[in-house]
């Protein structure tokens, strides 16, 4: 690990004053020290913002508005939301470790980078770690890749279980930027597509930082995370889906579904929800549902098999959120 400087600051006007002269927060540390262990990372600054009063889940209007360091193990856990966002719930528990997700926090989960082997790996060429050394990726062994939205610099995943069910929620992102001012940023235009900057993971300018995540009111119906990966805990996701349907007199009043592991973001196509709105569930409306979000889709070798598991993942989700208990 190289030479740092280390601040903790001691509330919310010091960090962003720290942060606009550079400083890079750090929340639980569980993503970015690891990075910076690696010699992937390897800011002079760090702004510790542990204690910053951005640690409560509270009403927000009819919503409610997580802070920044609300821990993943208690986000999972508040009564509120296992009550009316169960969605989130499920999702944050379907990822990492008891231990990982006591430290992890809000804002550093919707922060952490991808697990692309080869941006892990510092003697590859890597356009993400290194804009203009190339994709090992594209051409290399890409089993957990992107099959959506990929471009020639960069076909990683966003790797997070939590934004997943966030994107479905249509939760917002709330920021303080470097000048002070607040801004919201919808959490399914947070992260980005790679295109010619895969550096660049999502759309915090520098000195950006983010105070909390706020959740719309709640929507009811059945919600469902459906994670696949390659065991059944401590690993990624392959494919994901969170889905929020709301049923009324046997046919689907409201559909959102946001998906996993297929692309540099959390995936929402509106299209789809617009499709399942009105709708009878059938086999078929699912397959026309498959279709929509699979139109594009490219594998790269090894991760050709995410098309049909994307496919059966969302059938067999439609099919559960759907059934005669909805
Ligand atoms: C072995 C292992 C398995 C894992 N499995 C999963 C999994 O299955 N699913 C999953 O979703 N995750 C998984 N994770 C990832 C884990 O969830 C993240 O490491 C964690 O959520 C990051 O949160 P943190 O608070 O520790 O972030 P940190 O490491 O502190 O920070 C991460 C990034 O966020 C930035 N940041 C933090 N707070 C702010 C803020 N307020 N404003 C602006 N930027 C900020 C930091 O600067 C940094 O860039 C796993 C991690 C490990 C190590
Ligand atoms: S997929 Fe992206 S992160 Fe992985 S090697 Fe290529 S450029 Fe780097």
């Amino acid at each position: 690990m190289r030479p740092f400087l280390y601040s903790r600051a001691d509330g919310l006007d010091h960090a962003v004053q720290l942060a606009r002269e550079g400083a890079r927060p750090i929340a639980g540390g569980t993503n970015l020290l690891d990075l910076m262990k690696l010699q992937i990372e390897a800011p002079e600054r760090l702004v510790d913002i542990n204690r910053l009063p951005l640690g409560g889940i509270e009403p927000d209007g009819e919503g409610v508005r997580i802070g920044a360091l609300v821990s993943n193990s208690a986000c999972a856990a508040d009564e509120r939301i296992r009550r009316d966002y169960p969605v989130l719930s499920r999702a944050i528990l379907a990822g990492a470790t008891f231990q990982l997700r006591n430290k992890a926090t809000t804002a550093g989960n919707l922060c952490q980078r991808t697990r692309c082997y080869y941006f892990y790996n510092i003697d590859t060429p890597c356009n993400k770690r290194r804009p203009g050394s190339g994709c090992s990726a594209i051409g290399g062994f890409n089993r957990i890749h992107a099959i959506l939205g990929t471009s020639d610099a960069c076909i990683a995943t966003y790797p997070g279980d939590m934004a997943v069910a966030l994107a479905a929620l249509n939760a917002q992102v709330e920021i303080t930027t470097a000048q002070g001012r607040k801004r919201h940023v919808p959490v399914r235009g947070f992260h980005r597509l790679p295109g010619d900057t895969p550096e660049k993971d999502n759309v915090l300018e520098p000195g950006d930082m983010i105070t909390a995540v706020a959740l719309p009111p709640p929507a009811g119906g059945r919600q469902i995370y459906r994670k696949v990966r390659e065991r059944s805990s401590y690993a990624f996701a392959l494919v994901s889906i969170a889905a929020v349907v709301r049923m009324e007199g046997g046919k689907i009043a409201a559909a959102s579904l946001a998906f996993g592991g297929l692309a540099h973001k959390p995936w929402h196509d509106p299209r789809i929800d617009e499709l399942l709105a009105g709708a009878m569930p059938s086999d078929a409306l699912a397959d026309k549902a498959a279709d929509l979000l699979l139109e594009g889709a490219q594998g790269y070798g090894d991760n050709d098999f995410k098309i049909p598991l994307a496919r059966r993942a969302l059938k067999a989700v439609l099919r559960e959120a759907t059934g005669d208990a909805a």
